[in-house]
This record gives C-alpha cells, structure tokens and sequence, in this order.
C-alpha cells in the first residue's frame, strides 16, 4: 500500500517536500468521468473535476466524493486556459490530465445541421487542443506528464448516426499518437482509451429494444461496461511505471472492438 501510495508523488519544491501530483478530469462529475476522478483520487493522487454546467450533478459529485469542481466548457478555449489557471492555484501544477468530456448529437448525415457537427466537434476534438495546449509546456518543463484522452468503439469502428462523432473521436486517435511522438523525449505519454457501450446516462437515448436486440448481442462478454471498466486502466496508464506505453490505443469493450 505504501509502495503504491508513494507512485503518485512528486518533487514539490526546493525543499525537498514530496506532494502526490495533480490530475485533472474534464466531465470529471458523471459517468465515466466521475468514475476515474474517484479511481484517481483512490490511488492516491489529487483530483480536480471539471464539468459543463450541470450544477446539480458536480454539487452532489463533490459532496460525495470531496473531490474539488471547476465548470468550464472544454469547447472554449480560453475558458480552458482560464479554468486550468484556477484548479493550479488551488491544487498546483496538473501532471495528469484526462479529456474525458464527450457529448453526442446523433443524426444521419442528410438531416445533420451544422450546430450537430461543430458542438460535437467542438467538445470532443478541438477540447484537446484546448486542455493540452497550456498544459504541454508545463509538462515539459517538469519532465512529466501524463494524458490520456477518451476516444470511443465509434471513431475505431464508424456508426450509423455518428458521422460528427466518429469523426472526432477517431481524430482524436491521431492526435493521441502525434502528441506521444511529440512529447516522449520529455517523460510525458499520450494514451487514448476506446470504450465500448459503457452504462451512463449518454446511452439514455438508446431505447431498451435496440440495447437488447441489436447492441447486447454484439458485445462477446455479453453486458455493457460500467464506468470503473474504463477507471481501472486510467489509473494504470496514469502510474509512474507505466512510462514505456505512449500512443497506444487501449480497446475496453468487452471483445466487440473483434466483431
Ligand atoms: P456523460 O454524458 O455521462 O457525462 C459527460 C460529462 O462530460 C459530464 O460531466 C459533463 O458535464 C461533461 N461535459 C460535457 N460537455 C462538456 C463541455 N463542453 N465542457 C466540460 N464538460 C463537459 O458521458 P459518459 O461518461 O458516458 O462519457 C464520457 C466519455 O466517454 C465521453 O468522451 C464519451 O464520448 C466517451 N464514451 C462513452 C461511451 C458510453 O457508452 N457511455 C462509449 C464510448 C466512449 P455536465 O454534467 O455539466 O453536463
């Protein structure tokens, strides 16, 4: 327990003083999110979650977990500079960071509007530049760093209804892997993980027939996965030991990424 508790310290100051790093979640209140800010925080190190503006889900999130909040919208980018300015004054520099914050706005292609594609676009992809932009450089500077950003099963696979979001989230594996080349010489890793259909409130929209007939039968574990599935292995990729693994994809979808 000790030797996994120290993993997760830093070098703080000049004195000496070792403090446990800082990672950040963005949509770090719901779902998946909330799931790895508690992982995280578990293992050790100290967490900041970021939400939208679902106030009354981050209000419940922090009062159950302890875990400090920050609304900002990962689409903007000088609200993610402004939001990450805030949670390092209060928590210090950020070493780990994941992009977890996703939305949908499904439509076929010929009934798509411009509003679907961009805010999906928007959240998903141009998110990352936003959040890695004015965090890189303090990454490279300490030597460290770990971002680990959450694709999906639809940008592998594509999906009827998606093209918005398939397409950002493969783009974010491309990203992934030029950020990784970028940054490798500096102890800094890039990482995507690709879940599969994963038991949070963005699957609402799906009715319980279509989750029965046509997505269950598709998944070889035969259940969705839940939101500590994903968690797991963000705490693995965010370990001081896990330095040798860089622009990898990790597919967690219980076997459907084969299918
Ligand atoms: P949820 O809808 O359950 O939660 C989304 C979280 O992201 C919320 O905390 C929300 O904040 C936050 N968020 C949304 N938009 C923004 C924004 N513009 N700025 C800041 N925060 C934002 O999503 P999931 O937990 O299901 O999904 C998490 C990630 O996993 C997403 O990237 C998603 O694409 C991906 N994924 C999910 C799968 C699934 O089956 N659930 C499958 C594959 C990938 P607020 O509460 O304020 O709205």
């Amino acid at each position: 327990m000790l030797a996994h508790f120290e993993e997760c310290f830093t070098w703080f100051n000049d004195e000496d003083i070792r403090m446990p790093r800082v990672a950040l979640v963005t949509g770090g209140t719901r779902g998946i999110g909330a799931s790895i800010a508690c992982a995280l925080e578990e293992a050790g190190y100290r967490v900041a979650a970021n939400y939208a503006g679902n106030i009354d889900a981050a209000d419940a999130f922090r009062d159950r977990t302890g875990i400090p909040v920050f609304q900002w919208d990962v689409s903007r980018h000088e609200a993610c500079a402004a939001g990450i300015g805030q949670v390092e004054a209060v928590l210090g520099p950020i070493d780990i960071l994941v992009n977890n914050a996703g939305i949908v706005r499904d439509s076929m292609l010929h009934r798509m509007n411009k509003e679907q594609w961009d805010a999906v676009v928007r959240t998903n992809l141009d998110s990352l530049f936003n959040m890695c932009r004015p965090l890189i450089e303090g990454m490279r500077a300490r030597r460290f760093g770990r971002i680990i950003n959450i694709s999906s099963i639809n940008g592998q696979k594509g999906q009827v209804g998606q093209t918005n979001y398939a397409a950002a989230k493969a783009a974010e594996l491309g990203f992934t892997r030029a950020l990784a080349l970028e940054s490798a010489r500096f102890g800094i890793t890039v990482n995507a993980i690709c879940p599969g259909y994963t038991s949070t409130e963005m699957l609402a929209a799906v009715s319980p027939d279509v989750m029965e007939k046509a997505i269950l039968p598709q998944i070889p574990v035969g259940r969705l996965g839940q939101p500590e599935d994903i968690a797991r292995a963000v705490v693995f990729l965010a370990a001081e030991e896990a330095g040798f693994i860089t622009g990898s994809t990790l597919s967690i979808n219980g076997g459907q990424h084969m299918c």
